[in-house]
């Protein structure tokens, strides 16, 4: 229409228009004008006419009928009472300096109805200026677009969703976990992708019908959700397929542990449709990044796992890879074990011997942790990191003592010389609200001399929090034992620090004894570690001496006493003293050619 032309001439009008204007019958202007009044009355576009300054003028019966506002409560206001919370202010900032500089702005915007719901609509506002090029007024005609967005989300719904579940479908789920994967090319972190299948489904519906079969679908996905909850995606593949994304996992553990929640439900009856059932399921895992880079190659895997555990036909769950699996379920079942191994005395202590270059002799052990599961002799490597992290340390660490003092006080009477016994303290138990005072009471209980016990404690246990091992080193000095910073130089603790711990022994780590004959650095860091001990008036201990190579270059730079293969494996109880009471090969003592090493 003319009004939309800037200048406000009439030149852009229709012939047809034209003929309203350019004539002397007012009648005819008028006529023309009930024309226009009647499409404004009767469009189904809401209208609404403002001033310069923003305030409604007119509004048509369509912008009644799509905002719920009669004119004489819009009339006199500003557009501002149809203004929703959808849109940041910038957006509004932007609408208006379109408007200004183009006399146009044109896009979808949500506003409120006067029953308060917000809805989408798509707008064209514009400007009409008079003669001198003033805005006059604003012309905003808007088409209400809930009812076709609501159409384009049922769309979505069907292209995107199972119908049956209402879970994400096939095709959703292989995009997120699609986008997830490239995602993580670049991050590396772990993904999990379970492919979970009900057992014997087939019968459920050959036997009880469709109906049913359907109920149960919807019961399984509705579970898996809840179990999973919102970190995960849950789809229905098809059938009794779903697929399950886990992105937030770190370690095969956590995976196993949202299995197993899975599981622990599917334990429950499960009643449909006036049935009772006792549901099973098959579960198979792969495992981003090392099953596979790829949406196919992790599908595949974790179909192939689902097979292996379907083949045990109760409810279980296998990772492609067995490793994976073994590591999460031994972790899973570790932490029940630990418990009944502690109640049923499967811990006991090996000794492992120490040679003293000084006095020729050896001087004292290392006690080491074993534990023989019913399932057969388990690492400590495997289960210390785990009692730490349960805090099952704090007993087992507690029994470990008492069972050291124990054996003293039994030694004492019948054995002169058992030497000095560490005892590795996990950093959990060292940082333990009274730790000094228990100590204290088992070494009463017992009667054992605190300086015929020695303390291992790791370099990074001391650093985690230096305040406090201070304190807690001190006590057990305080206590006459010895204090042996275990496995040093792998962690980061400053030199500065250490002259002011209150330590006795530095334990040099394996890993360098491993490469100190072939490798410069090893040897070196060696030589810097028994220099900083005798400079700070500290014992050193090599760890790992495996060979009569090793021994010698210990020997030659000053090192005080070696720990290792060379020597003895760890010893139960009855051949470390048979060891205490046999002769150390003469290679020990310098001299090599006969009763070598
Ligand atoms: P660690 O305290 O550094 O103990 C030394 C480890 O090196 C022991 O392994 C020992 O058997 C092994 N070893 C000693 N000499 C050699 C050698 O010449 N060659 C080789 N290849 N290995 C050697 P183990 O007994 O498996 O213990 C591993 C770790 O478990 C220990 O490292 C310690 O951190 C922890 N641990 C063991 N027992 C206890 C315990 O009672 N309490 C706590 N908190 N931790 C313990
Ligand atoms: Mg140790
Ligand atoms: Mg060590």
């Amino acid at each position: 229409m003319s009004a939309h032309d800037a200048s406000g001439s009439l030149s852009s009008m229709f012939e047809w228009e034209k003929q309203f204007f350019f004539c002397d019958d007012p009648s005819r202007t008028r006529r023309y004008f009930q024309i226009i009044k009647a499409v404004f009355d009767n469009t189904v576009e809401g209208i609404v006419i403002t001033d310069a300054s923003g305030i409604i003028r007119m509004v048509n019966a369509a912008f009644t009928t799509i905002t719920g506002y009669m004119p004489e409560e819009a009339l006199g206001r500003n557009p501002r009472i149809l203004k929703s919370d959808r849109h940041p202010p910038e957006f509004y900032e932007n609408f208006w300096l379109r408007l200004v500089n183009e006399g146009k702005w044109e896009g979808e915007i949500w506003n409120r109805r006067k029953n308060g719901e917000v809805y989408p609509e798509w707008m064209v506002c514009t400007a009409v200026y008079d003669e001198r090029g003033n805005a006059e007024h604003y012309i905003s005609v808007f088409n209400d677009l809930s009812e076709v967005k609501f159409k384009d989300a049922q769309i979505e719904l069907r292209s995107n969703y199972d119908y049956l579940t209402g879970l994400p479908n096939k095709e959703m789920f292989q995009s997120r976990l699609f986008g997830e994967l490239s995602h993580r090319n670049r991050s590396g972190e772990r993904l999990a992708l379970l492919v979970f299948d009900i057992n014997r489904f087939k019968n459920i519906n050959d036997t009880l019908g469709h109906f049913v079969g359907d109920a149960v679908l919807r019961k399984i996905g509705g579970l898996l959700s809840e179990c999973v909850g919102s970190a995960g995606l849950v789809s229905r593949i098809g059938g009794d397929d779903f697929h399950i994304l886990l992105p937030d996992v770190h370690t095969p553990d956590e995976i196993a542990v949202q299995v197993k929640r899975v599981f622990d439900r599917l334990g429950d009856p499960v009643d449909v449709e006036g049935h009772r059932l006792f549901l099973s399921a098959s579960v198979g895992i792969s495992v981003f990044p090392e099953d596979g880079r790829e949406v196919d190659d992790l599908l595949k895997r974790a179909d192939i796992a689902m097979g292996k555990a379907k083949e045990s036909g109760i409810s279980s769950y296998r990772f492609f890879t067995e490793d994976l699996g073994r590591r999460a379920s031994l972790k899973l079942t570790l932490e029940n074990a630990l418990r009944e191994g502690l109640e049923r005395h499967e811990f006991h202590l090996h000794y492992q011997p120490k040679y003293s270059f000084s006095r020729g002799t050896f001087s004292g052990a290392e006690a080491l942790l074993r534990w023989n599961s019913p399932d057969g002799p388990v690492q400590p490597s495997d289960f210390i990191p785990l009692a730490e992290e349960t805090g099952l340390i704090l007993t087992l660490g507690e029994e470990v003592f008492r069972m050291v003092c124990r054996q003293i006080a039994e030694w004492r009477d019948r054995w002169r010389f058992p030497g000095e016994i560490a005892v590795n303290l996990s950093a959990r138990q060292f940082h333990q609200k009274g730790l000094l005072s228990k100590l204290k009471g088992i070494l009463g209980e017992y009667d054992v001399d605190p300086s015929s016990i020695g303390i291992e404690i790791t370099e990074s246990g001391i650093m985690e929090n230096l305040l406090d091992s201070i304190s807690v080193l001190t006590g057990m000095k305080d206590l006459g034992m010895t204090v042996f910073v275990d496995d040093f130089g792998t962690g980061y603790s400053s030199l500065n620090y250490l002259k002011r711990l209150p330590i006795d022994v530095l334990k040099i780590d394996k890993s360098f004894i491993d490469g100190v004959l072939e490798d410069g650095n090893d040897a070196a860091i060696t030589r810097a570690i028994i220099g900083i001990a005798r400079s700070l008036g500290l014992r050193v201990v090599a760890e790992g001496v495996e060979t009569s190579g090793q021994l010698e270059f210990l020997r030659h730079n000053g090192c005080d006493e070696i720990q290792g293969y060379l020597l003895s494996r760890p010893l139960p109880p009855e051949a470390y003293e048979k060891f205490g009471e046999s002769e150390i090969p003469l290679c020990f003592n310098g001299i090599s050619g006969y009763n070598h090493c």
